[in-house]
C-alpha cells in the first residue's frame, strides 16, 4: 500500500452548499439570522401551512448572478425551479425546491494554485483550471435536534429556523485530483464567494458544507471508477483528511479484488476514517418536477451586465495585478489573494513599508504561519499593517537584525504595539557600531587560528562559521552586513 500513488490517482469532484447572505429566505419574509432561539425566525411558508404559496427572493438571484459571473460561468436566460421530494422530520412540505435540469449558472470555472514542494525558496505553485459544472438555488432544510438537553428530555426536536435559507449548490467537475487540490479549490471559492460578497461562507456557522465526490483508477486508466460521495464536512482539514481515508479505504477494496460499490459516506474525524451511510439513492428516486407554484426564472440579459459592472476586483485579477505591478511570483500572488481580508492587509503593509516584496515575504512566512498554528484570521490578531510595516522598515533598513525582530514580531501578533519603541525597550536595537562589532570580531578571530589561516589561504566558506560566533557573542544583535565587512577586513587586511 505504501506506493499506492505510484500506482493509482484520484478523481474528486466538490459539492458545495453555502448559505447566500440574503436578509430573508428563499421563498419567505423570514429573517436569515444564526444564533437564534429556535423556531423564531420562521413563517408560515417555511411551515407548509396549508394555502401558502413561495415568493422568490430577488436578492438571491442577484448573489447567484453575482457568483455566476464571477467564476465565469453561463447565467442562464430562464432557469426552473423544481421539486425534489423526500421525507425528512426537518422539511415540512415534504419536498426541497431546489433546480435540476435548468439551473440559473452553468459552465464556469476557476484557478486554484496548490502549493507543491520544491525549489530553493521551499514553495512553488501549479496553477490548475477547475471545472465548475453548474451552480443552482435551493432552499436549506430545517434542523433535527437529538441532544436532551436542547430537545427539553424528549429524543428529538426540531429546529426551523434554517428552514427556507437560500443556498448556492455549486458542483465541480471531476477536475480534482490530490486532497490537497480539493482543499485548495475550496478556498479559492470560499474567497471568491467572500470577494464578491455573495455568502460569508463561514464553516464554523455551516455557511459553507461541502461534500466530496471521491474515486480511483490506475495510473495511466482513461475512464472514471465508480465514486462515492462524503456527506458534510466542515473543515479544510476534514476534507483533506476524509478524501484520504476513502482514497486508501477504495484502493484497499480493489487491491483484495473487490468492487467499490456507489454509496453515501459519512466521515468520522476521531478515528479518520469514512464508513457507508447508504447506498446512494438515483435522481428518480427524488421524483423531480418543476414547481408549480413557481413560474419560470427569467433574466434579462441587461440585467447581467449591469452586475458585471458593479462587480469589484476578483481574486484572480488581483492575483494577475499583484503579479505584474508589485513584481510578486506566481505563488505568492496566489496566497496573498486566497481571501480578501489577507489581500488587504498585504496592500495595505506594502504600500506602507514601500516593498511588496518584504511584505509578501513576511505576511507568507510569518504572518500565515502564526494564523495556522493558532487557527486564527488575520483580524483576529492584535497585527495591523502599520505595525508589520514598521517593522520591515527597522529590518529593511538594518536598525534590528532577523532574530531580533522574530522577538518584536511575536509581540506585535499577541499584544500589539510600536515596533520602533519596542525594539529600543528591550534592546533589541542593531550592533553597528563598529567598536562593539571589533571587539567581538578580534574575540572570535584569537580564539580560531586554524579557521582565520583557512581564510587567509583564499576559501570562503569557513567565513559564515566566524559570522555566526559574531553573532552569537552580540546575542543575534549585531548586523550581519557589518560583522561581514569588519572580519573580511580584520582577516585580509
Ligand atoms: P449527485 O446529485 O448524485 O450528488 P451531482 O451531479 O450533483 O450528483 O454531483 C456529482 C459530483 O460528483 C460532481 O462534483 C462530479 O464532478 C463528481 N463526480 C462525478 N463522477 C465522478 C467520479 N467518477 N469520481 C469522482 N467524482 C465524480
Ligand atoms: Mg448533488
Amino acid at each position: 500500500m505504501r506506493d499506492w500513488r505510484e500506482r493509482y490517482e484520484l478523481v474528486i469532484g466538490i459539492e458545495v452548499h453555502t448559505h447566500l447572505k440574503t436578509a430573508s429566505k428563499l421563498f419567505s419574509p423570514a429573517p436569515v439570522r444564526y444564533g437564534e432561539e429556535p423556531n423564531h425566525a420562521v413563517h408560515e411558508i417555511d411551515l407548509a401551512l396549508p394555502g401558502v404559496l413561495p415568493v422568490l427572493n430577488e436578492q438571491a438571484v442577484e448573489l447567484a448572478i453575482r457568483l455566476g459571473l464571477a467564476i465565469h460561468a453561463t447565467v442562464n436566460p430562464v432557469s426552473i425551479f423544481a421539486r425534489k421530494n423526500y421525507f425528512y422530520p426537518d422539511l415540512p412540505k415534504g419536498y426541497q425546491i431546489s433546480q435540476y435540469e435548468d439551473p440559473i449558472v452553468s459552465k464556469g470555472w476557476l484557478d486554484v494554485d496548490v502549493a507543491v514542494p520544491g525549489g530553493a525558496k521551499g514553495e512553488k505553485a501549479v496553477r490548475r483550471r477547475i471545472g465548475i459544472t453548474r451552480a443552482h438555488l435551493e432552499e436549506d432544510a430545517g434542523k433535527s435536534i437529538h441532544d436532551d438537553a436542547i430537545a427539553g428530555g424528549a429524543d428529538s426536536a426540531i429546529d426551523l429556523n434554517r428552514a427556507g435559507v437560500p443556498l448556492l449548490e455549486i458542483v465541480s467537475e471531476p477536475d480534482l485530483r490530490t486532497p490537497e487540490e480539493a482543499s485548495a479549490y475550496l478556498r479559492t471559492l470560499r474567497g471568491i464567494l467572500r470577494a464578491v460578497d455573495v455568502s460569508d461562507a463561514d464553516m464554523e456557522k455551516g455557511q459553507l458544507r461541502c461534500d466530496a465526490n471521491v474515486s480511483i483508477r490506475r495510473k495511466g486508466e482513461t475512464t472514471f471508477g465508480t465514486r462515492t460521495e462524503i456527506k458534510n464536512l466542515n473543515s479544510f482539514t476534514h476534507v483533506e483528511d476524509a478524501i484520504l481515508a476513502e482514497a486508501l479505504r477504495q484502493i484497499e477494496l480493489v487491491e483484495d479484488g473487490k468492487a467499490v460499490v456507489q454509496a453515501t459516506m459519512g466521515y468520522d474525524p476521531e478515528r479518520k476514517r469514512t464508513h457507508v451511510q447508504r447506498l446512494k439513492e438515483n435522481a428518480d428516486d427524488y421524483r423531480y418536477f418543476p414547481d408549480p407554484d413557481l413560474i419560470e426564472l427569467r433574466i434579462d440579459p441587461a440585467r447581467i451586465e449591469a452586475v458585471r459592472a458593479s462587480l469589484p476586483e476578483l481574486p484572480d485579477q488581483m492575483r494577475a495585478r499583484f503579479e505584474a505591478a508589485l513584481g510578486l511570483s506566481a505563488y505568492e500572488a496566489g496566497v496573498l489573494t486566497t481571501s480578501r481580508s489577507l489581500a488587504e492587509f498585504f496592500e495595505s503593509t506594502a504600500s506602507a513599508c514601500g516593498s511588496p516584496k518584504s511584505a509578501a515575504n513576511w505576511i507568507i512566512r510569518d504572518v500565515l504561519r502564526v494564523l495556522k498554528e493558532r487557527d486564527l484570521e488575520i483580524e483576529q490578531t492584535a497585527l495591523t499593517p502599520a505595525m508589520l510595516a514598521g517593522l520591515i522598515r527597522l529590518v529593511d533598513g538594518g536598525r534590528t537584525t532577523a532574530r531580533s525582530a522574530a522577538e518584536i514580531f511575536a509581540i506585535l501578533v499577541t499584544e500589539g504595539g510600536d515596533p520602533e519603541r519596542l525594539m529600543v525597550e528591550r534592546g533589541l536595537e542593531a550592533v553597528s557600531d563598529t567598536g562593539a562589532i571589533d571587539g567581538f570580531a578580534d574575540q572570535v578571530i584569537a580564539a580560531h587560528p586554524d579557521v582565520v589561516a583557512q581564510i587567509r589561504g583564499g576559501d570562503d566558506k569557513p567565513l559564515n562559521f566566524l559570522m555566526g560566533q559574531v553573532m552569537k557573542r552580540s546575542q543575534g544583535k549585531a548586523e550581519p552586513g557589518s560583522v561581514r565587512q569588519t572580519l573580511i577586513r580584520k582577516i585580509r587586511g
